[in-house]
């Protein structure tokens, strides 16, 4: 299928008619408040423009024409659905023509991709991060506690998370503030506080929920899998050296605090539908409200680059695939509604920082670092143990379809240095 705006027919574009992503876009924040859009191709549909000319109509009054993309989403699966058809349909070469054959109506809904400003696609309500991949997991184990001891006990019998910060959640693009924190080096008798010197990345793909559960309301597999609106690239930032004092016993606290960033568009699960692909068989039988039916992965390539600040490029520092994971997020959002927690529209499940098992598909520094013993040189020749101050992190992601990638676009952020300290004592 191509689409009759030439730039979606790229072999290795991002944004072919068989993605349509969904992100929140300004032609010019100044002048204009952000509405929702559509990338394809170079250009960005907008989605607001459609539907005041009367040619979507979504039921209960506009639900594009504002900054975020919860509006849509809390209309389900089906909306989803009926919405994606539709704009397929407008999209295609020898579909619908109330766009191809209607040139005014373009020049008002068509938008120049690389001119546009993106925002947050969506209101994060809350942010659960999870610890699902097995090679992750085992590498950092084996790092803090020995090969022996490296998967907790209840590892390999359900994904294991924390619950995070929704405040901190920010767009592709915004830098991040090294953070402050209580930092006790294994020689030293009591911590100190100060900036963090083990800022790292986390590779790691974000699960967006458009479908919210009753307080009490456990939900399967299948279930949870319907509830997921797409996906988006996630770097869930970590102070490896605040994390390491501060996670016992109940986790990870402001070493993950600080910032977390996504990628503006919004990949929907229905252009994954054909990328599926099942798990590794679990080592150990999982309880039944764990179980899946339907293959719970997807083929998605990941890669994290490094670029310090005067570099005049990136080292790409990881290249692994999403397939490396050990539980789906459908089996994380049934995990997290079994106990009767609620989910809500516009929860956020990062699924967890995902390492393959060779040394090129490590998604942390933690683990390229070997915690910091091993340094790494950059193409630049610099070496790297963790992240310096105004180096970039730049996430990208695609799945290979038959002739068409559906891409991720970017997640990008620096590090830069810690705002001043207050006065502690007033
Ligand atoms: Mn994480």
């Amino acid at each position: 299928m191509q689409s009759w705006i030439d730039s979606a027919n790229r072999a290795d574009g991002p944004f072919p008619v068989q993605n349509l992503p969904y992100g929140i876009f300004s032609r010019d924040p100044a002048l204009q408040e952000p509405v929702c859009g559509v990338a394809i191709g170079d250009m960005i549909l907008d989605l607001a423009v459609l539907e005041q000319a009367g040619l979507m109509d979504m039921g209960n009054g506009p639900v594009f024409d504002l900054p975020f993309l919860n509006g849509f989403m809390e209309l389900g699966p089906e909306a989803w659905t009926g919405l994606r058809q539709y704009l397929t349909e407008i999209l295609r070469k020898g579909g619908d023509d109330a766009l191809s054959g209607n040139p005014e109506l373009q020049k008002a809904a068509l938008f120049p991709l690389a001119d546009a400003t993106m925002f947050m696609p969506f209101l994060v309500a809350e942010f659960t991060d999870f610890y699902a991949s097995k090679h992750h997991a085992t590498h950092v184990g084996t790092l803090f506690r020995g090969a022996e001891n490296a998967l907790p006990p209840n590892w390999l019998h359900m994904p294991i998370g924390y619950n995070g910060r929704a405040s901190s959640v920010v767009v592709s693009g915004s830098d991040i503030h090294r953070p402050m924190g209580q930092i006790k080096p294994d020689d030293a008798e009591t911590p100190h506080f100060g900036p963090a010197q083990r800022v790292d990345f986390e590779l790691e793909l974000g699960a967006v929920i458009g479908v919210a559960t009753e307080m009490g309301q456990p939900v399967s597999t299948a279930q949870a899998d319907k509830m997921i609106f797409g996906y988006v690239l996630l770097n869930d930032w970590s102070a490896r050296d605040i994390q390491a004092w501060e996670y016992q016993p109940l986790g990870p606290f402001q070493a993950k605090a600080f910032g977390t960033s996504i990628s503006p568009w919004v990949v929907p699960k229905a252009a994954l539908e054909r990328l599926r692909c099942k798990a590794v068989a679990p080592d150990k039988p999982l309880l039944p409200y764990l179980s899946e039916q339907k293959p719970g992965l997807y083929d998605i390539t990941l890669e994290a680059s490094i670029q310090p600040e005067n570099a005049t490029r990136a080292t790409t520092i990881c290249r692994t695939n999403y397939n490396r994971m050990y539980y789906s997020s459908a089996q994380q959002l049934a995990h997290h509604a079994s106990s009767g927690c609620p989910m809500n529209c516009g929860d956020l499940l990062g699924s967890g920082t995902i390492s393959g098992p060779e040394t090129s598909e490590y998604g942390s520094l933690l683990e390229k670092s070997e915690a910091g013993q091993k340094p790494f040189i950059l193409d630049t020749g610099e070496t790297r143990t963790f992240i310096e101050d105004y180096d970039r992190i730049t996430l990208t992601g695609w799945a290979q379809g038959d002739g068409y990638r559906i891409g991720f676009g970017e997640c990008t952020g620096r590090i830069i240095p810690p705002l001043p300290e207050p006065d502690w004592k007033n």
